[in-house]
């Protein structure tokens, strides 16, 4: 059975009835922020009764649903609130100025920032206060982004892609540079070679996660070892659709699905091997299912 947090095999699973061989990446699956947050948001609601979460606390519309089970609920608007309630900061993070529009509401704040996320946001911090350019590289339509930069004094520079760099002047140096927590390893290596950056003049802080490391390399490797890869979570999930481009770039049979219920017969046919991979906000009894459903065919 699937492991969570890197304790995955690379081992094939056996043979199904059918002769499709099996394999789950080295690493996959849920994250320590995320787990961290799933964690504080079920303590929380069994003291409360009821906690809002500030955004969708999982890219995963199962977990989501089983939550709301628990009283954990996606708040939808500010009117909701009432002087008391208990708002929980997802991993992603928050501008700092949401912090203080819930600090007027007088509710309670249950901070669940992920580590790594609130460091990139300090470190944006800090040296965007000494006179640095803020340059980030990610998604500025993403959560996480648009809360780092909320964090940050003065305006920054984002770069979504290569094609961006050429809108970054030299001339605004020093830069302090830090990047979403789960960009893709291989792309950022581009960019950073392609920015007009100083080692000695910037400030450059590699701020991508270990687990999104360990989750792309292992991807990596697995889609160049079998048929085809079936990389699950959620479609609005940032990390899992870097891991279903970096496995496409590999191997052009992969195929991101949510749940098992997404596995048709052409995603199948004339295939042997078939990897497994999921992102950061996928349970294992989700992956489960995947791997059950492969042994039905
Ligand atoms: S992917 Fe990395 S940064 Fe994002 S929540 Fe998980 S551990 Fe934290």
């Amino acid at each position: 059975m699937p492991q969570s947090e890197g304790n995955a095999s690379m081992e094939p699973l056996g043979k199904e009835p059918r002769g499709i061989l099996v394999k789950l990446a080295r690493h996959y699956g849920y994250c320590m922020g995320v787990e961290l947050a799933i964690k504080k948001a079920l303590e929380t609601a069994a003291q409360t009764g009821r906690v809002w979460t500030d955004g969708p606390i999982i890219h995963n519309n199962e977990v989501v649903e089983k939550l709301r089970g628990h009283g954990i609920e996606k708040l939808r608007s500010d009117a909701d609130l009432r002087p008391g309630d208990t708002v929980l900061i997802r991993a992603h993070g928050v501008p700092r100025r949401r912090l203080l529009q819930l600090e007027e509401k007088g509710v309670r704040i249950v901070d669940a920032t992920c580590p790594h996320v609130k460091r990139a946001q300090e470190i944006i911090s800090r040296y965007t206060g000494e006179g640095y350019k803020g340059l980030v590289i990610g998604d500025p339509e993403h959560a996480e982004i648009k809360g780092i930069l909320g964090h940050a004094h003065g305006e920054c520079i984002v770069v979504r892609d290569i094609e961006d760099v050429g809108k970054v002047d030299g001339d605004e140096a020093p830069f302090v540079v830090i990047c979403q927590t789960t960009f893709s390893i291989f792309e950022i290596d581009r960019i950073f070679a392609a920015l007009p950056l100083d080692p000695e003049r910037d400030r450059i802080v590699k701020t991508v996660c270990r687990a999104t490391q360990d989750r792309q390399e292992a991807a990596r490797e697995l889609a160049a070892q079998v048929d085809a890869v079936l990389v699950v979570g959620g479609f609005h999930s940032a990390n899992t659709n870097r891991l279903a481009g970096i496995c496409r770039e590999i191997n052009p049979r992969t195929y991101h699905i949510e749940t098992a219920d997404d596995i048709t017969p052409e995603m199948l046919r004339d295939v042997d091997s078939v990897g497994i991979t999921a992102g950061a906000s996928t349970p294992d009894w989700i992956i489960c299912r995947v791997v059950s459903r492969l042994k039905e065919v």
